[in-house]
Parts: structure tokens; C-alpha cells; sequence
């Protein structure tokens, strides 16, 4: 597996490589953006981790540039704190995750660990884009739409939608959901599952009450069916 590291930081350029390096991932590191960019263009990578803050060119400026030339690698964002407008930013442009510095080196490896699970290069089933009913998803863009109208989802919700739509036709537990899609966060409930899973339908469904999409399994869980 190999991961572009795109950081301007020779401290924390030095302690990921070396542990990502002993995670077994091939590490190839850029100082800026500019650089980035065009070691990204010209090799193919599994992930991209990419700083907002950057000289020459900044992360979202290099991820849009991405996404535009169609490469489709995951990418991490790093943000710093309070930055909340990249990480909405980046994930717009098409970045699928952000992190925000300071970070856990186990918190980055979950994060990774995820992003190459999700990966189209990995299990082959992640489409650019899928539609079902009045919606449709663009999965590169983290956009989404219903009669052609942007319908705002959250990071979260927009993650279990991908999951759900990514694995349509299984019946997926709440503790399954609550494992593949937060994964990481903090202490979520089984009741935070049913609470997104509402919200969804509400945002997507013609009758949220009598969802046709994603449907409840009776004392099993959910599942998305088209
Ligand atoms: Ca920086």
C-alpha cells in the first residue's frame, strides 16, 4: 500500500513516515503543494494524507485539482483546530475524511485503516455516483441531490448513506453500522443509529414513515434496497 504524504512540517513529516513506515505502508512525502500535486498526478497512490496549510499551493486548492483530473485515491485532510470551514470545504471538493491536528497516531490509522476498507481500489464497489428515486449521489463530490436540489447532509450521515448504498441488499445491525461508519468517534449509542437513519430518510425518502429505500429489518437492523 503506498500513501503520499503531502506536509510542510519536517517534524511530523518525520514521525508519520516512520510509523506508517512500520506499519508496513510505503510512504512518499512532499513539502508542498505544487510538489504534491504533481507526484500525485504522475504515480498512483492508495492514499493521500494532505495538509490544509501548505506552501506554494494549499490542500483544498490540490485536492480540487484532484478530483477535477479524475483521480479518485482517498484523501485525509489535516486541518488545524477551528478550521471548520475547510474540513466542510474539503469535503465538498472531495476530500473523504479530515483530521485535525494535534491528532493520535492510532486515531490517523483507524482513520487510514477506513479510507483503504472504503476504497474503490480495494473492493471494487464504490461507484463515482449513484442514483435511486428523485435522489442522487455523487460520491467524489460528497454531494448529494433530490429533484435536483443540493440536500445538506452531515460527514456522518453522508458516510452511512455510502455505507448502506455501498453494501444495498444486506441487512446490516446497528452495532455493525455503528462500527463501520463511526467507528472511531466517541461512545456513539445504538439509539445514534436509528437517530441518523431517521434524519436520512427524512432528507431522501418521498415518505419518511414508509421509507422505500432504507428500510427497517424487524429486530435485525437496516438495509438499502433500490
Ligand atoms: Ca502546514
Amino acid at each position: 500500500m503506498k500513501i503520499l504524504l503531502v506536509e510542510d512540517e519536517a517534524g511530523l513529516i518525520l514521525t508519520l513516515t516512520d510509523r506508517l513506515r512500520s506499519e508496513g505502508f510505503d510512504v512518499r512525502s512532499a513539502t508542498d503543494g505544487e510538489r504534491g500535486l504533481s507526484y500525485a498526478l504522475a504515480e498512483s497512490f492508495d492514499l493521500i494524507i494532505l495538509d490544509v496549510m501548505l506552501p506554494k499551493r494549499n490542500g483544498l486548492d490540490v485536492c480540487r485539482d484532484l478530483r477535477q483530473k479524475n483521480v479518485t485515491t482517498p484523501i485525509l485532510m489535516l486541518t488545524a483546530r477551528g478550521e471548520t470551514l475547510d474540513k466542510v470545504l474539503g469535503l465538498k471538493l472531495g476530500a473523504d475524511d479530515y483530521l485535525t491536528k494535534p491528532f493520535e497516531m492510532l486515531e490517523l490509522l483507524a482513520r487510514i485503516e477506513a479510507l483503504l476498507r472504503r476504497s474503490p481500489n480495494t473492493n471494487g464497489n464504490t461507484p463515482d455516483a449513484f442514483r435511486f428515486g428523485d435522489v442522487s449521489v455523487d460520491f467524489r463530490r460528497a454531494e448529494v441531490s433530490k429533484n435536483n436540489q443540493p440536500v445538506e447532509l452531515s460527514a456522518i450521515e453522508f458516510k452511512l448513506l455510502q455505507f448502506l448504498i455501498e453494501n444495498r441488499g444486506a441487512v446490516h445491525s446497528r452495532d455493525k453500522l455503528l462500527d463501520a461508519v463511526w467507528g472511531y468517534d466517541a461512545m456513539p449509542t445504538t439509539r445514534t443509529v436509528d437517530v441518523h437513519v431517521a434524519w436520512l430518510r427524512q432528507k431522501l425518502e418521498a415518505n419518511p414513515k414508509h421509507p422505500q429505500f432504507i428500510q427497517t429489518v424487524h429486530g435485525l437492523g437496516y438495509k438499502f434496497i433500490t
